[in-house]
């Protein structure tokens, strides 16, 4: 028998019940968002079946490799994080700001047009919903609030999933961003696959999420079940491909700013910022005009930036950071040490989407450990641009 009078509560459902959901979050005029297989990787792109998500499929990772592989069983969210993001959702890569017209009336100035519908996300995971949170921080908490991200974020449905697979390159554990969806979902699933069923745990963690899981076919989790579910994040916990040692990590790297490890990275980093782009938490943008070649309309523009760009630190005269290492040293002492004197949080979440998306396999934790090895050590002579 049904229970449909949901209090804050564990409930379980069954795959059909999922379908239902997505249903009802359609309906509801939400533009639903999940995981999908494009292109040989997991993306995240609209969905309106279960059958869109990635059913069967897994992958796996290592520091610049990514492969898709079937798994035994048919599991719809066993695998770990790809190279998108909900970051291009919530701050996409490219935003008209305005656009404006001249004509026999002069020049007309048109405020850009936003996303009407509502985003709900499905399969979100722990360290993602702590890089929403940051991303809310950067762009809501502070004395300069951005408006359009806020329109976007405000009224987004988060259906979150607790990790069953860890991939090769995640090491939220260490950081304290998962396995484990702790807060900022309306639903939260564990997925219970094994031969004998095929079902899905879910916790409330909003009114709203509470009012969804009261419309579909549910009932309460028993003990068994919330064991079950502690054993999948507890399995996916203790399979984690690597991990990083955050004890005096921030002191650590900004008293190693000479460190000669600089130069030893950037006779790999291809400055192709990669990392920057799949990043969850990454927001720098920088501001485009464009006209047409009449001179009628323009428009301003947008778009993420990157701090790998020699542009990305011109001033009057050139560039500050003209060198890769220099490069480099800026985006791990801001993700890692600088992050957290403006933000009071690490700019990390131990995704590890620029380990296993960096070309050449720079991985931040392995570069982390690096300079623990042997703090101190200081080059000769600082480059320049160092
Ligand atoms: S660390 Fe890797 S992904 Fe990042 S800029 Fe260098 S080569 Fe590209
Ligand atoms: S720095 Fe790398 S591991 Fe950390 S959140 Fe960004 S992409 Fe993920």
């Amino acid at each position: 028998m049904q229970d449909h009078s949901v209090e804050g509560v564990k409930a379980v459902i069954s795959r059909d019940a999922l379908q239902e959901l997505i249903g009802f979050l359609a309906a509801d005029n939400y533009r639903v968002l999940g995981p999908t297989v494009r292109d040989g990787a997991i993306v995240y792109d609209e969905i309106a079946h279960v059958g869109d998500l990635p059913t069967g499929w897994t992958d796996r990772q290592d520091a610049g490799r990514y492969q898709l592989d079937r798994r035994e069983d048919n599991a719809l969210f066993g695998f770990a994080v790809g190279p998108h993001s909900w970051k291009q959702f919530l701050h996409p890569p490219i935003e008209t700001l305005w656009t404006a017209r001249q004509d026999d009336d002069g020049i007309t100035f048109t405020a850009a047009r936003s996303e009407t519908r509502r985003f709900a996300f499905i399969g979100v995971r722990a360290c993602e919903l702590h890089a929403i949170a940051i991303q809310d921080r950067i762009f809501l908490d502070g004395p300069y609030r951005d408006v359009a991200y806020g329109m976007r974020r405000q009224d987004a449905f988060i259906v979150a999933v607790n990790c069953g697979e860890a991939g090769g390159t995640c090491f939220c554990a260490s950081m304290g961003t998962g396995p484990k969806a702790d807060a900022g979902f309306d639903l939260a699933l564990t997925e219970l696959i094994d031969a004998a069923r095929h079902e899905f745990l879910v916790e409330a963690g909003s009114e709203a999420g509470r009012n969804l899981l009261d419309r579909i076919p549910h009932r309460s989790a028993t003990d068994a079940d919330l064991l079950a579910a502690e054993a999948v994040t507890a399995r996916t916990r203790n399979a984690m491909g690597r991990k990083l040692d955050t004890d005096g990590l921030k002191e650590l790297l900004q008293a190693n700013l000479t460190h000669p490890r600089w130069d030893e990275v950037a006779e790999r980093c291809l400055t192709c910022g990669n990392c920057t782009s799949v990043c969850p938490t990454c927001f720098c943008t920088t501001v485009e005009d464009h006209s047409d070649l009449m001179g009628t309309s323009a428009e301003r523009i947008r778009k993420w930036d990157s701090c790998f760009t020699m542009d990305f630190s011109f001033i009057h005269g050139g560039s500050v950071r003209k060198t890769g290492g220099s490069r480099y040293r800026q985006w791990i002492t801001h993700k890692l040490a600088s992050w957290i004197d403006q933000f009071g949080t690490s700019g990390c979440v131990g995704c590890g989407r620029c380990i296993t998306w960096c070309p050449v396999g720079i991985d931040i934790t392995a570069e982390a450990a690096a300079i623990r090895a042997t703090p101190k050590a200081t080059r000769e002579e600082p480059h320049e641009g160092a």
